[in-house]
C-alpha cells in the first residue's frame, strides 16, 4: 500500500499545483469566472485539488471550439479517424496505471477493479476506432420505380455528461463512438470525480487527436450541465446518471429539440432458483453487488431466492459479505473501498435506518466503519418485502436486499415490480424456465447463469426508468449520426 500511495501522490501532484482545469480548443484553461471547487478524497476527506467551476460562458466557449473543429473532423476519412483513435487507445494503455491510481484516489473504488476499468477505456477506443471506416455506410433499397440509397452523417457537435462511478471507463464508452462517428464533443464530467476526464483529453491530444475535437468543461450540473443541454449548437446529449436528472435534461433540451440518449439508474434483480448451480450463483450475486463498492448501474441489488433455499443461500452470501476486505482503494487486497463522498455516504446510511424501521433483518454489515473516510460495511438485508424502500430505490452502495419467492410467477412479479429495468440476472438449469422468464422480464439486459460479462458489439441500455436508447456495436453510431435517404428514379 505505501508504495502504491507514493506512486499515486506522484501521479496527482501536478493537479495539486495547477488544479483541474477545463480544456477548450487544445488549451488548459481556468473557468472564466475564476471560480473553483474542491475535489475530496473519500479515503480521508482531504482535498485532492481545486477544480475549475465552469459555467455558461465556459460551455459557450467549448461549444464554439467543438463547432469550429466539426467540419474538418467530420470530413476526416474514417480510416484516418481509425488511425488516430487507435493511437489514443495505445496511449491510454501506456498510461493505464496513472489513470487507475488517480481514479482510486478520486472515487474510492478499489485498484483491483480500476486497473481493469482503465484498460476497458482503451478497449472502448479500439472497438469504435475499428468501426470508423464503415460508419457512413448504408443500404440500397429498390423497387420497380425507384432506387433508394441510405448513408449516415455525423450529427454535429455533441454533449457528453457523465456520473462519478467508474468515470474514466464510462466517459470513453460515450466519447469513443462519438469521435469515431465524426462528431466533436463537449464533455461535462461529474463534480465528485473530475480528475481522469482531464487525463483523457490530454492523453488523446498527445496521441494525435486534433485540438477542439474533444473539449472538457468541469462544473455543476445545474449550471454547466444545464447550459450544455440547452445550447442550440449541440445536436445531441449522451447522458449517464440518475433517472431524475435524465428527466431534467429532457426538459432542458426540449426547446432545441435535443436528441437524447440516457443510461440511468437500476434496481436489478438476481433471481436464484433451486435448480441453479448455487456455488456459482452465490459468487456471482456477491460479486455483482459488492464489487466496485456497489456503485455500479448494473449491480444486482435485489436478491430473489426460492424459499426452499432462501435461508442457506442468504447465510452464504452474508458470510461472503462479512469476509470481504474493506480498506484503502490502493491496497491491492481491498475489495470494497470508501464510498465516493460524504453526501453519498449519508444517503446510503439513511437507508440502513430506513431498513431497521421497516423491519428488515441485518444479516451482514449495516453500519459505518472507521472514524475517517466514507467506509461502510458490505451489507445484506434479509426479511425484505418488495414494497420497502430498500427494495424499490437505488441505493448505489454495497447493499443487497434479499426477498424469498415461492414459484416462477412470484419471482417474475417481484422482479418486475420496480420503476427500473436496466439489468436482470437469472440462475437456473432449466432451459424452458429460462426462456419463459427472459421473455417476460422487464429489463434491457438479462444475463442467464452469469454475472455481468460485457461484449462490446452487444446492445447496452435499459427500459422503464433505466434509460432511453442503446449503446454498443452499431447502436452507438445510430445515435451519433443522421441517416439520409437519397432516392433515384429507375
Ligand atoms: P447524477 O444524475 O447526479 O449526475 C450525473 C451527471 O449529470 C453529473 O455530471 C452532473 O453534474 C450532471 N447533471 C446534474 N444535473 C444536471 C442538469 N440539470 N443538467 C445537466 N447535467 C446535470 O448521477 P450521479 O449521482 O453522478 O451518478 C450515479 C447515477 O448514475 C446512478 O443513478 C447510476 O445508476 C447511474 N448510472 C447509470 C449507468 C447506466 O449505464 N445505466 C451507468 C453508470 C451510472
Amino acid at each position: 500500500l505505501s508504495d502504491n500511495l507514493a506512486r499515486a501522490q506522484g501521479y496527482i501532484a501536478h493537479f495539486a499545483k495547477t488544479g483541474v482545469c477545463n480544456h477548450i480548443a487544445g488549451q488548459s484553461v481556468a473557468a472564466q469566472s475564476g471560480e473553483t471547487f474542491e475535489t475530496l478524497s473519500p479515503v480521508d476527506l482531504a482535498p485532492l485539488a481545486q477544480v475549475a467551476k465552469g459555467g455558461a460562458a465556459d460551455i459557450d466557449a467549448a461549444v464554439a471550439a467543438a463547432k469550429a473543429a466539426f467540419p474538418s473532423w467530420s470530413k476526416t476519412p474514417g480510416s484516418e479517424r481509425r488511425r488516430i483513435l487507435i493511437q489514443v487507445a495505445e496511449a491510454i494503455e501506456a498510461n493505464a496505471e496513472r489513470i487507475a491510481f488517480t481514479e482510486c484516489l478520486d472515487t474510492g473504488q478499489a485498484l483491483r477493479f480500476m486497473s481493469k476499468a482503465a484498460l476497458r477505456g482503451a478497449a472502448n477506443f479500439r472497438f469504435f476506432a475499428d468501426k470508423a471506416p464503415s460508419a457512413e455506410d448504408g443500404l440500397s433499397l429498390r423497387n420497380a420505380n425507384q432506387m433508394n440509397v441510405t448513408s449516415r452523417r455525423p450529427i454535429g457537435p455533441v454533449g457528453v455528461i457523465t456520473p462519478w462511478n467508474t468515470p474514466f471507463m464510462l466517459s470513453t464508452w460515450k466519447i469513443a463512438p462519438a469521435l469515431a462517428a465524426g462528431c466533436t464533443v463537449v464533455h461535462k464530467p461529474a463534480e465528485f470525480s473530475p480528475m481522469t476526464a482531464k487525463l483523457l483529453v490530454e492523453i488523446a491530444e498527445e496521441a494525435g487527436l486534433p485540438k477542439g475535437v474533444l473539449n472538457l468543461v468541469n462544473g455543476f450540473g445545474e449550471d454547466a450541465g444545464k447550459r450544455l443541454t440547452e445550447h442550440p449548437d449541440i445536436k445531441a446529449i449522451a447522458f449517464v446518471g440518475e433517472s431524475r436528472t435524465g428527466s431534467m435534461i429532457m426538459r432542458q433540451g426540449a426547446d432545441t429539440l435535443k436528441r437524447v440518449h440516457f443510461e440511468l439508474g437500476g434496481k436489478n434483480p438476481v433471481i436464484v432458483f433451486e435448480d441453479a448451480d448455487l456455488d456459482r450463483a452465490a459468487d456471482a450475486a456477491s460479486f455483482m453487488i459488492y464489487s466496485l463498492n456497489g456503485e455500479r448501474c448494473t449491480s444486482s441489488s435485489r436478491l430473489l431466492v426460492h424459499h426452499n433455499i432462501y435461508e442457506a443461500f442468504t447465510a452464504r452470501v452474508a458470510k461472503v459479505a462479512q469476509g470481504l476486505k474493506v480498506g484503502h482503494p490502493l491496497d491491492p487486497q481491498t475489495v470494497v473501498g470508501p464510498l465516493i463522498h460524504p453526501e453519498h455516504e449519508a444517503k446510503v446510511l439513511a437507508y440502513f435506518d430506513r431498513a431497521r424501521i421497516e423491519g428488515a433483518t441485518i444479516a451482514a454489515g449495516g453500519q459505518k466503519l472507521g472514524e475517517t473516510g466514507c467506509y461502510i460495511a458490505p451489507t445484506l438485508f434479509t426479511d425484505v418485502r418488495n414494497d420497502m424502500a430498500i427494495a424499490q430505490e437505488e441505493i448505489f452502495g454495497p447493499v443487497l436486499s434479499a426477498i424469498p419467492f415461492h414459484d416462477d410467477a412470484e419471482a417474475l412479479a417481484l422482479a418486475n415490480d420496480v420503476p427500473y429495468g436496466l439489468a436482470a440476472y437469472l440462475w437456473t438449469r432449466d432451459l424452458d424456465r429460462a426462456m419463459q422468464m427472459t421473455d417476460a422480464l422487464e429489463a434491457g439486459m438479462i444475463w442467464v447463469n452469469s454475472e455481468n460479462v460485457r461484449h462490446l458489439p452487444a446492445p447496452f441500455g435499459g427500459v422503464k426508468a433505466s434509460g432511453i436508447g442503446r449503446d454498443g456495436g452499431d447502436w452507438s453510431f445510430d445515435f451519433y449520426m443522421e441517416t439520409v435517404n437519397v432516392s433515384f428514379p429507375r
